[in-house]
């Protein structure tokens, strides 16, 4: 007998019908009938009605009626065409085996009549992900991964890993998870920023990094993980606009992808994409201030913004918009002062609405002005010796960015909660699964 070749439920078209399938997946629901039976056999790529009349076969019909949701099947059978069936097919079983049954009852429910809270699904996210809807998420994830990765390789960007385990921290603060290691303190990485710039001193010129990056920030939002994705960019003789314009085409690369190859996945998830159209709007720092003001939000210049006043902000400033030319008080030592106005500096945040996607800058490539940034940050420059030596012996001029993928994602589908975004998400309370 030759093997037969396994099908995915949607391969499954007119030139199968009449023919004989092999299928693999996970018994959805079963409905019985007295003389026939369904089943609904759901793989990862859709779900097909498995049909058995008591006349076809009364073994395999009694296996379906005592088999339990969830469990893991395999099917043979013939194809026919059936209207009324999810797909417009269904298959009538010349064999049907149980490679695994499922325990009884499930901790959460995968046909979901009743949604569940996050926190639950979350707690049994292996059988949350079962859930077409939910696996269509990481479909997308995936394509938007690949976007950007293809994108930023296409346009000359060199891929690195750096070090996550490290001795300083990038930009001080309380955000850091100390750890042992060996005999010493280390930290985990907040951000790939310090070595990205140290690799254009090593003359990459152009380098990208899909990473974790983890953040000790104690506060539960819905846009916060403690650990998060970030896709960072670093390029040499250039500025801020410069690196800006990789960004927004990259952001419209990846909408653009997903809206070309996911439909299915986005129709599981229920959500309508638009490609944004580039280039995004710039507003400076001063001109969002305003904006703020003029609506009755108080805020003065200097403040960072807070979540109500990006809110406000975003109901006067449409999808994706660029704020610039921050104070330079409040945005890292690394960030390279305009010249001539040494209180503003080349900064940018990427915005979706009121969520902060990428934050970047153009980067502080002297020395002596780095050293005292460093310090004027509360800082010791001494700490940081592996970072600045690299600017010593021939730092280009250069620029950079970082984007937050599971906020991008979270944007992009319009998830409420960032957690949605990330398979096993880590938050302040999360440590599991
Ligand atoms: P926020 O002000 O929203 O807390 P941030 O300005 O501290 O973010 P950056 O240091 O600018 O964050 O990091 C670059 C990008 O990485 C952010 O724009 C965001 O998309 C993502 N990011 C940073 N911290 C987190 C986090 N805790 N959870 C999820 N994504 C994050
Ligand atoms: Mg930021």
């Amino acid at each position: 007998m030759t093997e037969m070749i396994r099908k995915y439920t949607s391969e499954i078209g007119d030139d199968d019908d009449g023919k004989q399938v092999l299928l693999y997946g996970w018994i959805h629901e079963v409905r019985d009938l007295g003389g026939v039976a369904f089943a609904l056999l759901r793989d990862r790529e859709g779900i097909i009605q498995i049909t058995c009349p008591k006349k076809r076969s009364p073994e395999i019909i009694k296996k379906l009626r005592k088999v339990r949701r969830e469990s893991v099947v395999k099917v043979i059978g013939e194809v026919k065409k059936e209207p009324k069936a999810p797909g417009g097919f269904e298959v009538l079983p010349d064999e049907f085996e149980v490679l695994n049954e499922a325990d009884a009852p499930l901790p959460l429910d995968v046909v979901e009549k009743v949604p569940a809270e996050l926190d639950t699904r979350l707690d049994a996210r292996f059988l949350d992900l079962r859930k077409p809807r939910v696996q269509a998420i990481f479909r997308v994830r995936h394509q938007m991964i690949q976007s950007a990765r293809a994108f930023l390789s296409e346009e000359g960007f060199i891929e690195v890993q750096t070090p996550k385990i490290v001795s300083t921290a990038t930009e001080g603060g309380t955000e850091l998870f100390p750890i042992s290691y060996f005999e010493r303190e280390a930290f985990l990485n907040q951000s790939p920023q310090l070595y990205k710039q140290v690799l254009m001193g090593a003359g990459l010129e152009k380098v990208f990094e899909i990473g974790p990056i983890f953040r000790a920030e104690e506060h539960n939002t819905v846009r916060h993980l403690n650990e998060a994705i970030s896709i960072d960019i670093e390029q040499s003789f250039t500025d801020h606009e410069g690196v800006m314009k990789v960004l927004e085409r990259l952001v419209s690369r990846v909408y653009s992808d997903v809206v070309e190859n996911c439909e299915k996945y986005l129709d599981w998830i229920e959500v309508e994409l638009e490609v944004p159209e580039i280039p995004f709007q710039r507003i400076t720092y001063d001109e969002a201030i305003e904006i703020i003001k003029r609506k009755g939000e108080e805020i003065v210049w200097g403040d960072d913004f807070s979540t109500p006043a990006l809110k406000t902000l975003s109901e006067e400033v449409d999808g994706h918009y660029f704020i610039v030319d921050w104070p330079t008080e409040i945005k890292p030592f690394y960030a390279m002062p305009y010249e001539n106005e040494p209180e503003i500096s080349k900064t940018f945040d990427l915005m979706a609405g009121s969520l902060e996607l990428a934050s970047g800058a153009q980067r502080v490539h002297i020395y002596d002005l780095l050293v005292r940034k460093i310090g004027e940050k509360g800082l010791n420059p001494d700490s940081f010796e592996f970072y600045l030596s690299a600017f010593r012996y021939g730092m280009p001029p250069h620029a950079g960015w970082g984007l937050g993928a599971d906020r991008l994602l979270m944007s992009i589908l319009k998830l409420k909660n960032i957690r949605e975004a990330v398979i096993f998400p880590r938050d302040r309370n999360r440590l599991t699964p």
